[in-house]
């Protein structure tokens, strides 16, 4: 179903008046977590200064220890709530539960299914029968057909509004988080016909070469990309070192608008 052969025609999703996947360059952009109201709305309101519409943040964090911050649950999804209707934004945030779809789709425009989870196919089969956006992540190390299979396994159960994020692979190489596979987005988009980001917070792990994998994605014909941001990295309760800051963010934006890869 999610194939080109099936379906010639770009999928064109619509959240809140924003079309993707419509060949229009998007950028979601927000913290990692949810930390607190006043910090979500700080972000908010940077970013949607920026032109962006569409506000990401963890509110149940895959954490590799079980000792780190786990995020808010369910009070975070009430703060992206309150946030998205007070600065007329779209949100997005990671849902990992099968039994938490529905009440999610309460406070969020889009559901995020993780790189942890894409393989996890009670969750992809739960997020198939739901009437929202799922923006599915590819795993940690998993193939191209396996990461099309997992939108497979969403689409099959009736829900066609998907959108594929590449967010880097495992691979020996560790001058990076993880290794973005640049050349994921032309095969996806070739071989599917839903709308391809590129998560470059997560993907290479680095600040410094944020802009140069936002620039390289777009021009690779993604639809759009994800970046993290919160107003103090220093001091942020998950991806501390990656995180722009607001003034980086400005620039990050001021950079892609002035080489003309966003409007
Ligand atoms: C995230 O986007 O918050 C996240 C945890 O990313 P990933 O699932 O790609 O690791
Ligand atoms: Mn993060």
């Amino acid at each position: 179903l999610v194939s080109r052969k099936q379906r010639p025609e770009d999928t064109v999703i619509s959240v809140k008046g924003l079309e993707i996947g419509n060949g229009n360059p998007i950028l979601i952009a927000g913290p990692c977590a949810v930390e607190s109201y006043e910090q979500t709305a700080s972000v908010a309101e940077a970013v949607t200064k920026n032109g962006v519409k569409l506000l990401r943040g963890g509110a149940f964090k895959p954490r590799t220890s079980p000792y780190d911050f786990q995020g808010l649950g369910v009070e975070g999804l009430q703060i992206l709530k309150k946030v998205a209707d007070e600065y007329n934004c779209a949100v997005i945030s990671e849902i990992v539960h099968p039994q938490d779809l529905d009440m999610a789709c309460e406070y969020l425009d889009i559901i995020q299914i993780g790189a942890r989870n894409m393989q996890n196919y009670e969750l992809l089969k739960a997020a198939g029968r739901l009437n929202k956006p799922v923006l599915l992540k590819r795993g940690l190390a998993a193939t191209l057909d396996e990461f099309i299979n997992s939108a497979e396994y969403i689409m099959s159960q009736g829900n066609g509004q998907i959108i594929l994020c590449e967010r880097g692979i495992r691979t020996y190489e560790r001058a990076t988080r993880n290794t973005l596979d640049i050349t994921a987005v032309p095969i996806l988009k070739q071989e599917t016909h839903l709308p391809v980001f590129v998560d470059v917070t997560h993907s290479t792990g680095r600040k410094d070469l944020l802009l140069p994998a936002a620039k390289a994605a777009f021009a690779i014909g993604a639809d759009g990309v994800m970046a993290e941001v919160h107003p103090d990295p220093a001091v942020a309760l998950s991806d501390a070192a990656q995180q722009m800051n607001i003034e980086e963010f400005q620039r990050f934006v001021e950079e892609l608008v002035s080489s003309r890869f966003l409007k």
